[in-house]
This record gives structure tokens, sequence and C-alpha cells, in this order.
């Protein structure tokens, strides 16, 4: 393999290196955001779940003094009954006691029904707090772990832009401009590896001129995507 192809495919493998750091080093910031929504989202779920609790605590609450103040009208019936001055009025008494005893049996359901409500709802938010809990904890170790690889991602792609610079003497000069708006465009895919007859980028075929170019070695661009191409099989 001549120097200049080989040189094209070392940086190119450079290139690919570098960006996979770099990637990595850009992804850690989406991570640590991404574990910081989900805990967004559960704080949100736990305080909507409490105004819940509150409103169903309320209903309950309502409904039992609605039931008090049945029961006292009933004791006051009651005296009433025992104090009746007629028959008539005493049947009155009667069927006022019955009608609102049958009520409160139905509002003591309602309520016991409402403070399960209120049971199941805490429940839930216990739950809750505890998804809460671990997605902290897991938002608190992605942050640690980004943070120190960070360090050595920056060293590894400082040293990988070096070799890159220094691997980029391959470049004849004449595709210098055109390689580095390539380089800024695509990354690594500025460069590309054919096989005899295509570049393997975009499939377009190459002209007999350029195959015969590339088994000698010479670095060429392809005719339609334009990336910079290099044969593995170039000759010696
Ligand atoms: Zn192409």
């Amino acid at each position: 393999m001549s120097p200049t192809t080989g040189g094209l495919k070392d940086l190119h493998l450079l290139h690919e290196r570098l960006h996979k750091k770099q990637s990595e080093l850009e992804a850690g910031p989406r991570k640590i955001a991404l574990r910081e929504g989900i805990c967004k989202k559960k704080l949100a779920e736990i305080a909507e779940q409490k105004n819940c609790i509150k409103n169903i605590q309320k209903a309950a609450d309502d409904k039992n003094l609605q039931f008090r103040t049945n029961e006292q009208k009933i004791n006051e019936l009651k005296g009433k009954l025992n104090a009746a001055a007629s028959n008539r009025e005493f049947d009155i008494f009667k069927g006022q006691i019955e009608a609102d005893s049958a009520a409160n049996a139905v509002l003591e359901d309602e309520y016991l029904e409402l403070l399960e409500q209120v049971d199941a709802a805490r429940e839930k938010n216990k739950i809750l707090e505890g998804e809460l809990e671990v997605a902290t904890r897991l938002a608190k170790e992605i942050a640690i772990e980004v943070k120190a690889a960070e360090a050595g991602l920056q060293v590894a792609i400082d040293e990988l832009a070096k070799e890159v610079s220094a691997a980029e003497i391959c470049i004849p000069s004449k595709f210098g401009d055109d390689y580095r708006r390539l380089v800024q465009a695509y990354g690594p895919g500025a460069i590309a590896v054919a096989d005899e007859t295509a570049c393997t980028e975009c499939f377009t075929e190459l002209s007999p001129q350029h195959q015969l170019e590339l088994r000698v070695g010479k670095v060429i661009r392809c005719r339609m995507c334009g990336r910079l191409l290099y044969s593995d099989d170039a000759e010696e």
C-alpha cells in the first residue's frame, strides 16, 4: 500500500475515533438532563397525587360533618318523639326519624368509601415517592459518572485531534479546502473506502481512470458525493 492511501486510511480511522470520543463527551450532559427530566416528572406526579389526597380527604370531612349534623337532628327528633302530644305527632316524628336514619346510613357508607379512597391514594403516593427516590439516586449516579469521565475524554480528544492534524499530511494540497469543508459537514464521513469499482458511501461507480488511480494508491474524490476515497487493496 502506498504511503498516501495508507495515510488516508489511518486518517479515516483517527477521525472515527475522534468522533466517537466527541460523541461520548457530548452525550454526557444529555444523559444527565434525561435523568433530571424523569425526576421532575415524578415530582409533578407527586404534587398532583397530594392534591388528589387533599380533595378526597375534604370530601370525606364534608360527608362526616353532614353525617354528624344529621345525627344531631335525629337526636332532637327523638326528644320530640318522647314529648309528643298526640299519636299523630308521634307518627310524624317517627317517620322523620326513620327517613333521616336511612339517609344517614347511606352517608356513613359514602364516608367509609371515601376513607378507603384516601388510603388508596396515600398508598399510591408512597409508591411514587419510592420511584422518585430511585430516580434521584440514578440521576446522582449518572452525574457523577459523566463528571468522572469528562476529563479523560477531553484528554483523549485533544490527543486524537493532534494525531489527526499530523495525519492530514496525506491530503493532497489540491484537496485541502474540500477536505476541510467535508470534515466540517460529515466528520469521519469525509473519507470513505472504495471497493474496486464504486464509492461505498453513495454507491456511485468509479470511472476507469479513477479505478486505475485508486489501484496505484492515489487519493481521489468521488464524483457524486465528493468524499475522499481510498482503496483497501491498493498496490504497494
Ligand atoms: Zn460517493
